[in-house]
């Protein structure tokens, strides 16, 4: 099983990423972003309980990661559109996947950058 971070600073929240979140009311939630409870939770399994691969709990972050960026951004450009989202999303992660020396920079220790 992937290994996330227990929360990400987005703006002035830390958001706390629950995983593996065990949703009670509906099996079929694969994700959530709750953004008044500070929350992303993620769901290690598919409706058919078999462990979701990797990949797609990464898409699975990056998608309620949006969420969340646009809520507290106060743009809310996908508050109405799910596909653009997960269109983006799901290429955002291809993209990060491709070009570990584009990721690589954020890791660098450069204060010039903060
Ligand atoms: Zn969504």
């Amino acid at each position: 099983m992937i290994k996330l971070p227990n929360k990400l600073k987005i703006g002035a929240h830390d958001v706390k990423i629950c995983y593996p979140y065990q949703f009670k009311e509906r099996i079929d939630f694969m994700a959530q972003c709750d953004n008044d409870a500070d929350e992303i939770r993620i769901n290690a399994h598919d409706p058919g309980s078999v462990e979701r691969p990797e990949v797609n709990i990464l898409v699975s972050l990056m998608h309620e990661l949006y969420h969340r960026i646009d809520n507290v951004s106060g743009h809310h450009v996908f508050d109405d559109n799910e596909k653009a989202i997960c269109g983006h999303t799901e290429m955002m992660v291809q993209v990060l996947l491709d070009n570990p020396e584009f990721v690589e920079l954020f890791l660098q220790d450069n204060k010039e950058l903060t």
